[in-house]
C-alpha cells in the first residue's frame, strides 16, 4: 500500500514509541489495550508495507499473571522469563556483539540491551537493563510493566525515552517522524532536545524543531490515567541534564506543567508531550473533542473553537483477531480478495450479502463451541489447583451449554469499565439468565492493576457469584485474562458487552473484534462505538449524554440494559424458522461484519496515521527531502 501510494518518498522511518506491545500471548510485555493496540499497530504497518520501526522496554517480568482464590481473591504473580526462550533475538552492533546503549542517571550510567523483536516487516527495538553491566540496583528497572513506585516508574520512562533516541543513534538510523503512543514516553522529546541543543541551537528553538515532527496521541480522558510526578523527581533525574545543556531547572520543568506559575502541580507526561509535538490526537471523535476541552489550557494561543487535538479513531488487526473457521468462510465467499481490501467498506458490504445464512451460523457456532471447551478446561485447571474432586472436575463438562445465547465481557477490571453494571437488580437479571425456554449466560475475564483495590473487589465480587448463588452456571469467570483468552472469547461469543461510564472509555477495541467473527455490540455509546452508523449493527445502552450523578447514570444505563435484553436480544436470538436458523439475528451479524470490518482495522487507522501525521511531520522535518539510507 505504501509503495503504491507514497512512491517518491525517501525519508527515514517512522519510529513509534511505546511502554507496552500485545503482539502475542507468548511475548508478555503488554497489560492491555494499549499494548494491544500498539501490537496492532505494528502488524499493519508491516501489512502496508509502511517504513516503521516499534520501540519499547522488554520486561524481565511483564504483568503480573493473574490466579483467582477460592474466596475470589485476585492473586499476582511475576514469573521472571528467559530471554532466549522468547521469539525475540539479540540485536547485534557492528563489532558483532549484543549491542548495549548507555543512558545517564544523576551519578552513573545504567546500560540497556537492544533486542529485536521482528514483526512481519517491521521491527520492534526492545530494551532491557536485566544485564551485569548493571549494578544490581538497576537491573530491575525494566523488571514489571506498570510498576507502582512513583521513582521506579520514573526511572523506567527514561531508559525507554532515552535509551530509544540511544538505540536508534547507534544504529545510525534517522526517523521521519516520532510518534509517542501516550505519554509514558515522553522523555524521548527532551533527549532529542538535548541533541539540538549540542547541536549548537538554543533551548526554545530546539523545542519547536524537536516539536514538528513529533506526533503524539493521548489514550485517556481519566486524570489519573495520565502520568505525572512528583516535581522532586524531575529535580533529581534532570539537574544534570539541564547543567548540560545550560537552561535551569524551572524552564525544564515549565514544560510539564498544566498551568505554570500557579501552584504546586506535578510534572505531567501529557502536558510535555503536548508541547513537544505538532500532531497529537485522541482515539475516538469523542475522545478527540474530551480532550480538547481537557487541554486547552495548555495551549495559550488558541482561539475558541480552535482544536488542537485531532481524532484517529482506533482499530484492530483483523487478521489477529478473526478466527480460522470464519477466515475460511470469507475466503470461500468474498474470495481471498478480502485480506486486500480490509478498508474497503464498499467491498464488506456487498460481501456479506454472498455468505448464505446456514453457513455463516454454523462456522460460529463451531467456534462458539471452542470457547467452551477452552472455558471449560480452564475451569477444570482453576478446580484442580483448588483440591476439587474427580467427579468436580467431570461435572465441568456440563459448564455452558452451546446452544444458549452467550454474551462475552473481558477487559481490564478498572471501576469506570462498571463489570458489575449487570448486577443493579439480582433479580430481574436472575430472572432474565434463567428462563428455562430462552436461557442466557456470561463468561467474564479481566486482570484489576495489582493497587487497585476498588478492581479487585469486582472481580471477587462477579467470581463469587459465579460460584455461590444460583446464577452459577450461567455465570463464568475465565482467570488470567490475555491475549489467548481474548481471542478465545471474541470469536465464540454471540454478543460482547461494553458498558463504561461516558465518556471515560476513549476508544475500546474489544468490541470491534467480535463483529469480524459474526459477534453483536451490545455497548453504551462510547468511544468507537459512537461512530458506528448503522443502528442494525448492534445495541446500543442508554443515552449519548452524561450524567453529573454517576449513581443516576449506572441506573439509567442498567434499566436500559435489562430492556434491551429483555425486549430485544434474547427474542430475537431464539427466534428461530423453519429450518431451525435465527434469520433476523444473522441478518444483523452480516450488518455487524460490515459495518466494522473495514472501519474498525488498524490498515485504516495506520492509513489515516501515515496519511494525517507522519508524512506531513516527515515534510515539517525536512526529511523527504533527504534521501536517507534505509538502514534497517
Ligand atoms: C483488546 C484487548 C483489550 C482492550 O479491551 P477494551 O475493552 O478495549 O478495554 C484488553 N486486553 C486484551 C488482552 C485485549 O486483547
Amino acid at each position: 500500500w505504501f509503495a503504491k501510494n507514497h512512491p517518491g518518498y525517501q525519508g527515514g522511518p517512522f519510529v513509534y514509541f511505546s511502554t507496552e506491545f500485545g503482539f502475542h500471548e507468548c511475548l508478555r510485555i503488554y497489560s492491555g489495550g494499549l499494548g494491544v493496540l500498539s501490537g496492532d499497530h505494528c502488524k499493519s504497518a508491516s501489512d502496508l508495507g509502511i517504513p516503521f520501526i516499534g520501540i519499547g522496554p522488554l520486561y524481565k517480568h511483564g504483568y503480573f499473571e493473574q490466579e483467582i482464590e477460592p474466596d475470589g481473591r485476585q492473586q499476582h504473580f511475576y514469573p521472571a522469563y528467559d530471554f532466549s526462550r522468547l521469539p525475540i533475538q539479540p540485536l547485534l552492533g557492528d563489532d558483532g556483539r549484543h549491542l548495549t546503549i548507555s543512558v545517564d542517571f544523576p551519578d552513573r550510567a545504567v546500560f540497556a540491551r537492544v533486542w529485536l523483536a521482528q514483526v512481519g516487516r517491521v521491527p520492534v527495538l526492545l530494551l532491557d537493563t536485566d544485564n551485569n553491566k548493571n549494578n544490581p540496583a538497576d537491573r530491575p528497572i525494566t523488571g514489571q510493566l506498570y510498576v507502582s513506585g512513583r521513582e521506579m516508574r520514573i526511572c523506567q520512562e527514561i531508559v525507554i525515552g532515552v535509551g530509544g533516541v540511544r538505540a536508534l543513534q547507534a544504529l545510525g538510523i534517522e526517523p521521519a517522524c516520532w510518534h509517542m503512543n501516550e505519554g509514558h514516553c515522553a522523555f524521548l522529546g527532551l533527549e532529542r532536545v538535548r541533541n539540538c541543543v549540542k547541536g549548537g541551537m538554543g533551548f526554545a528553538d530546539a523545542c519547536q524543531q524537536v516539536a514538528k515532527n513529533a506526533v503524539f496521541t493521548t489514550h485517556t480522558p481519566v486524570p489519573a490515567g495520565n502520568e505525572a510526578f512528583d516535581t522532586g523527581l524531575i529535580r533529581k533525574y534532570y539537574k544534570h541534564y539541564c547543567k548540560d545543556i545550560g537552561i535551569t531547572l524551572d524552564q525544564l520543568i515549565n514544560l510539564g506543567l498544566s498551568s505554570p506559575g500557579q501552584g504546586q502541580q506535578p510534572f505531567s507526561l501529557t502536558v510535555l508531550a503536548l508541547h513537544l509535538s505538532t500532531f497529537c490526537n485522541g482515539v475516538s471523535q469523542l475522545h478527540g473533542h474530551v480532550s480538547n476541552d481537557m487541554w486547552r489550557h495548555v495551549f495559550k494561543d488558541l482561539k475558541p473553537g480552535e482544536n488542537r487535538i485531532q481524532a484517529i479513531t482506533n482499530g484492530i488487526h483483523t487478521f489477529t483477531w478473526m478466527g480460522y473457521q470464519m477466515a475460511e468462510l470469507y475466503d470461500k465467499y468474498l474470495t481471498p480478495a478480502w485480506r486486500e481490501n480490509l478498508m474497503d467498506e464498499l467491498f464488506w458490504k456487498r460481501g456479506v450479502t454472498h455468505i448464505p445464512d446456514k453457513e455463516l451460523w454454523d462456522v460460529h457456532n463451531l467456534q462458539k463451541e471452542s470457547l467452551i471447551r477452552f472455558t471449560r478446561s480452564r475451569e477444570r485447571a482453576h478446580l484442580a489447583r483448588h483440591g476439587a474432586s474427580p467427579d468436580d472436575l467431570r461435572s465441568v463438562e456440563e459448564l455452558l451449554d452451546p446452544q444458549a445465547l452467550t454474551i462475552g465481557f473481558a477487559r481490564r477490571f478498572a471501576t469506570y469499565k462498571r463489570a458489575d453494571l449487570l448486577f443493579r437488580d439480582f433479580d430481574r437479571l436472575r430472572a432474565i439468565l434463567k428462563d428455562p425456554e430462552r436461557p442466557v449466560q456470561f463468561v467474564f475475564a479481566g486482570k484489576a492493576h495489582p493497587a487497585d483495590k476498588p478492581g479487585q473487589e469486582l472481580i471477587r465480587r462477579i467470581f463469587d457469584i459465579s460460584r455461590n448463588t444460583d446464577l452459577h452456571g450461567h455465570i463464568v469467570f475465565i482467570e488470567n485474562y490475555n491475549m489467548r483468552v481474548a481471542r478465545m472469547l471474541v470469536q465464540g461469543v454471540d454478543v460482547w458487552l461494553n458498558n463504561p461510564r461516558r465518556p471515560h472509555e476513549a476508544s475500546g477495541t474489544s468490541g470491534m473484534k467480535a463483529p469480524v467473527n459474526g459477534g453483536i455490540n451490545f455497548s453504551v455509546a462510547d468511544g468507537w462505538w459512537c461512530e458506528v452508523q448503522n443502528p442494525d449493527a448492534g445495541w446500543t445502552i442508554g443515552k449519548a449524554e452524561e450524567n453529573a450523578n454517576p449513581d443516576a447514570q449506572d441506573h439509567e444505563d442498567s434499566e436500559s440494559f435489562y430492556d434491551i435484553l429483555e425486549d430485544k436480544i434474547v427474542p430475537l436470538y431464539y427466534e428461530r424458522d423453519a429450518n431451525d436458523l435465527p434469520v433476523e439475528w444473522i441478518k444483523m451479524m452480516k450488518a455487524s461484519i460490515a459495518a466494522v470490518t473495514p472501519r474498525f482495522s488498524t490498515a485504516r487507522m495506520v492509513r489515516d496515521y501515515t496519511e494525517q501525521a507522519y508524512l506531513p511531520a516527515a515534510k515539517r522535518g525536512g526529511a523527504v527531502t533527504t534521501a536517507a539510507e534505509q538502514t534497517w
